[in-house]
């Protein structure tokens, strides 16, 4: 009997990879001596979904994973991107009712979410039942594991986790415990009623960062060693009946944490027909000041990175192990010096080979060295994203972004020189951003097009854990309606018409974006772009 299962529930995302999150906390409990198993259920919907589907945008075809990674390096780039959004949205289509009841993000307006409704917006239950009936986990399941745990990294997701737990809960005398950053936002924002109705269908929530919680957990429900009182970052029921959250954060020792586990991941099962995995080279993030970030303050903020020497050992055995070619660095942004550290000890490792990279930065005076970025190409850099937001040196200002203009020509002009891709995220609707604001940041792209390899356009709304929220009237805020997620702003005493924003958003800036950047799913680009370069492993 396993000690601990690990599942990850449906959520209507196409993954092209796993994510982080499963094989962290597996490589965590191996090393503490537990037997665990992990499995995305997601990735398993996914696939039994597309099994079979016949697709409209070429006349017929019927596909499967291994279908579309053939037609990955046969197609061209629009015809791809037309295939993926066909089956995104149709996937999507399968697992929800109604579009607009799935994103629960970051507590507005949560005062009214009744936790047992959610599953009515589930469409097809016996689908979900025979991906988790079909899948490897049901067999140790049926073994009564003295722990199943669900992680949820993404609102979409809790539906489906609720359903399973109910499942389970219904036919097994096992424990559940919720982890992932979309649980921690559960505890924050959900009232003690609906907190109580969510611990109908699992006994605890481990929030925060939960390597050790989960497996003092295990230890507790394996052996009966400990008690939940002593367990770090723990929300659950007492017997008293009351909610107990243990505020303390405990932080993880970046340095003691195993290597993320991948070796019973699937990969057939991805998209990608290059083997990619995520990995984390710190945690928190070392600036943690923008007023915009929707990251929770304690999470973004206790900012900690791991020994070069430590993220590449990981980095190898981790490819020992599971061969993949392509890694996501998915820190918050790598710190300009931590990124010259890990790029040395690439360069010095003689193992560290054939390996192509992306990550997060944020630009800085750091990265206007011709050398350093060359060494960071030669040694796999192939991408590196961006926040930009704006180019408007007032609003830079407010959002504490900590950018300057001169740093963000420069910065890209050294990455292109040295043939690493761009992907630049920009904000549209950010409080006080006039009309006249968002036209100059499209020219402003427009003379920087050369430049940049894709721009990513996100509507700002505004979130519970952001500052911009905790003093609106820093930020030009008037007054918040959190029930309808909005806000209504000024600039210099005139009030912001959020119909004119929204008209040039979706009339101006978005066909500027498709015009000059061709963007429309970067990771296809970006992997087809690779790929075509003979990056297959
Ligand atoms: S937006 Fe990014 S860089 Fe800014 S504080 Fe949040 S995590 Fe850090």
């Amino acid at each position: 009997m396993k000690h601990v299962i690990l599942l990850s529930a449906p959520y209507a995302n196409v993954l092209f990879a796993p994510q982080a999150a499963l094989p962290s906390l597996v490589g965590h409990l191996k090393k503490n001596g537990h037997l665990v198993e992990q499995f995305d259920l997601n990735i398993e919907h996914f696939n039994n979904f597309l099994q079979g589907y016949t697709v409209h945008c070429l006349d017929g075809v019927t596909l499967s994973v291994s279908k579309f990674r053939e037609l990955f390096y046969e197609l061209d780039l629009d015809t791809l991107n037309t295939l993926f959004l066909e089956i995104r949205n149709a996937y999507f289509d399968t697992v929800f009712k109604n579009k607009n009841e799935v994103n629960l993000s970051f507590g507005m307006g949560w005062e009214d979410i009744n936790i047992h409704q959610l599953l009515d917006n589930l469409k097809d239950k016996d689908a979900l039942t025979n991906t988790l009936l079909n899948s490897g986990a049901y067999h140790y399941l049926k073994e009564k594991p003295p722990l199943i745990g669900f992680s949820i990294s993404h609102s979409r997701q809790f539906a489906a986790t609720l359903f399973y737990c109910k499942i389970i809960k219904e036919s097994l005398n096992t424990k559940i415990v919720l982890g992932g950053i979309y649980a921690s936002y559960l505890v924050y924002f959900l009232n003690e009623n609906q907190l109580r109705d969510l611990f109908e269908y699992c006994d605890c929530i481990a929030f925060k960062e939960g390597e050790t919680a989960l497996n003092l957990l295990t230890e507790f429900y394996l052996n009966g060693s400990g008690c939940l009182e002593n367990i770090p970052n723990l929300c659950y029921l007492s017997d008293s009946g009351s909610i107990v959250k243990h505020t303390s954060h405990h932080l993880e020792n970046v340095e003691e944490l195993a290597a993320p586990d991948f070796t019973d991941i699937n990969f057939d099962l991805y998209l990608s027909p290059e083997r990619m995995i995520p990995y984390q080279a710190s945690r928190g993030c070392y600036w943690g000041k923008c007023a915009f970030c929707d990251t929770n303050k304690d999470d973004r903020t206790n900012y900690r990175k791991k020994s070069p020497k430590k993220v590449i050992d990981d980095l190898v055995s981790i490819r020992d192990a599971s061969y993949y070619s392509h890694i996501h660095f998915t820190d918050y942004a790598i710190e300009p010096n931590h990124f010259t550290e890990i790029v040395d000890e690439m360069d010095k490792c003689e193992n560290f080979n054939n390996v192509k990279w992306s990550c997060l930065l944020r630009l800085s005076s750091h990265f206007n060295n011709d050398n350093l970025i060359s060494k960071a190409r030669k040694n796999g850099c192939e991408l590196i994203d961006v926040g930009i937001e704006t180019f408007n040196v007032r609003l830079l200002k407010m959002i504490k972004k900590g950018i300057n203009v001169k740093d963000i020509e420069g910065n890209l002009q050294i990455f292109k020189k040295n043939n690493i891709k761009t992907l630049v995220h920009m904000l549209v609707g950010l409080p006080s951003q006039t009309a006249d604001d968002i036209r100059k940041d499209m020219e402003e792209l427009i003379r920087l097009s050369d430049l940049i390899d894709w721009v990513d356009l996100a509507r700002f709304s505004l979130s519970k854990p952001t500052d911009m929220y905790s003093e609106p009237e820093k930020y030009n805020i008037i007054c918040i309606n959190e029930k309808n997620q909005e806000f209504t702003h000024h600039q210099d005493g005139e009030k912001i018409n959020y119909s004119e924003i929204k008209d040039i958003e979706m009339n101006e800036y978005r066909p500027l974006i498709d015009k000059v950047f061709n963007t429309n799913q970067l990771l296809i680009a970006y992997l087809k772009d690779i790929g075509t370069k003979g990056g297959k492993i």
